[in-house]
């Protein structure tokens, strides 16, 4: 395709935000441009939950043979080259998916690294040199990258991120986890399947610390079980190296000194926004902290340049980035749409699976709303014992006076599939009772909601009777 200088459109990053925004510009006419330094699909896709994703379900279907009392596979094995050859088919199976969908949408896609140069130019380094672009507006979704530690040295032998880890080609005998967010635990999930012996390392007094406290303390439950070792209340302040391998410093609640060792250390205490060689300081564009500062609308400060995804903090989820993505893509074709961050979903790749939409129980009370609540455990859920995964449970928080639904959590089998059906009630302002009665096929684990949102209104069917 030829490359042109001027463009209604010009968005800087392909990952979830960056491509979706494109696509969504595009449909409204704009004539767009999209620049990436790596690969289209960002870090999703590349080196984030499409990579995690695959060898999580190999590794589930590795722990179900070896946990399973008909199958006899005496003496499996994980192959982990071809554990690491299959997750990198599926991302360039995908890769191609995106590039076809840029190509097919008339965009223009550019390999290079842009900056800015003033609000409407970026010049950007490709492998044919350097050019400049002029965009009318312009979309920021440079993305994030791992956050490290002050005196904790990522080498990519020992001590590693989330993007070397996804390299492993042999499973290490035991792995600390410094970090127990939602990278930690994924991670602690799939090398404890693996044989890993784990232990993560969480300066908070919980793991997965915005989660529900009643499914934090069920993952935590089911990981001890697993023999995945947790120091909450710990935080790392450094390493020493002793015998030529490096050693975790930290330091408990009470002040006391530990020192952990391991065949390697993921470091997975949270992303920083990727803002480098972007020339920002050219925009005189205001911040939030480390963070591009925008409202609703996407907007930043200055009015044609729109921000979106990670580069702006709140949560960093990839389906947040498109959401943000599509409206920001939206205002800049001239139409006026807003991001409501209330029923975004949360989904952790743990086995078994957390998910969540709306607000956790600690949190309605906070803001002082009268409120009920209903459950419903897995356990009592046919399809999820016939599946031989009976462990978690649905609870459903609801404001009190008309059972208006704010709040569904799970942790379970499929949890993260189930969770699309709650937030579309959420959406709808649905109640418990709309929910409840809605009638849900038999058997499968979305009864498990229906009954939740039931046992609120004390009608649970498959649960003993509350007096
Ligand atoms: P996180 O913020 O979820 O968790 C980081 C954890 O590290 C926190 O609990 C924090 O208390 C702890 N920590 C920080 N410094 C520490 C120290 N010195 N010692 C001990 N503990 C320390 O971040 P993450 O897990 O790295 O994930 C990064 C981002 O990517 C998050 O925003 C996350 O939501 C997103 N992400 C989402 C998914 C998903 O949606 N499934 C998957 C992966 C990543």
């Amino acid at each position: 395709m030829e490359i042109r200088k001027n463009y209604d459109l010009i968005v800087i990053g392909g990952g979830p935000g960056g491509y979706v925004a494109a696509i969504r510009g595009a449909q409204l006419g704009a004539d767009v441009l999209i620049i990436e330094k790596d690969e289209l699909g960002g870090t999703c896709l590349n080196r984030g939950c499409i990579p995690t994703k695959t060898i999580l379900s190999d590794v589930k279907l590795f722990e179900n043979l070896k946990k399973s009392e008909t199958l006899k596979a005496d003496n499996i094995r994980m192959d982990m080259e071809k554990l690491i050859e299959r997750k990198n088919k599926v991302i360039k199976t995908l890769n191609t998916g995106v590039k076809f969908l840029i190509k097919d949408n008339g965009i223009t896609f550019l390999q290079g690294k842009a900056s800015f140069i003033d609000r409407k130019t970026v010049e950007v380094d490709s492998k044919n040199g350097k050019q400049r672009f002029e965009g009318n507006k312009i979309i920021i979704a440079t993305g994030s990258v791992s956050a490290q530690i002050p005196n904790v040295n990522v080498d990519g032998k020992t001590i590693l991120t989330s993007t070397e880890m996804l390299e492993l080609s042999s499973i290490p005998k035991e792995l600390i986890i410094i970090g127990g967010g939602v990278i930690g635990v994924e991670f602690a999930s799939i090398f404890n399947g693996l044989g890993s012996k784990v232990k993560i390392i969480e300066m908070l007094p919980e793991i997965i610390s915005t989660e529900d406290h009643e499914i934090i303390r069920g993952l935590t439950s089911i990981f001890k079980k697993k023999n995945i070792e947790i120091y909450t209340d710990t935080r790392v302040k450094g390493t020493k190296i002793n015998q030529g391998r490096p050693e975790i410093l930290a330091v408990d609640k009470e002040g006391k000194e530990m020192v952990f060792n391991g065949e390697k250390i993921l470091i997975a205490v949270g992303r920083s926004p990727y803002t480098d060689g972007l020339g920002l300081e050219r925009l005189n564009i205001e911040m939030d902290g480390k963070f591009i500062k925008v409202n609703e609308k996407m907007e930043t400060s200055i009015p044609n340049i729109y921000a979106i995804g990670d580069v702006t903090g709140h949560q960093m989820l990839a389906h947040k980035a498109s959401a943000e993505g599509i409206v920001a893509a939206e205002n800049a074709s001239g139409h006026s749409s807003r991001i409501d961050y209330s029923k975004i979903p949360n989904c952790i790749y743990t086995l078994p699976e957390v998910s969540s939409v709306g607000l956790t129980e600690k949190k309605a009370k906070e803001r002082g709303l009268q409120i009920m609540t209903g459950r419903f455990p897995f356990q009592s859920n046919g399809r999820a014992l016939a599946a031989g995964e009976p462990e978690g449970f649905v609870k459903i928080v609801a404001e009190k006076d008309l059972g208006q639904i704010i709040g569904v959590h799970i942790l379970g089998e499929n949890a993260t599939d189930l969770i699309g059906g709650p937030t579309l009630a959420l959406a709808l302002e649905a109640t418990v009772e709309e929910l409840g009665k809605t009638i849900q096929p038999h058997p499968t684990l979305t009864e498990a909601i229906m009954e939740a949102a039931l046992d609120a209104i004390k009608q649970a069917i498959h649960l003993p009777r509350k007096k």
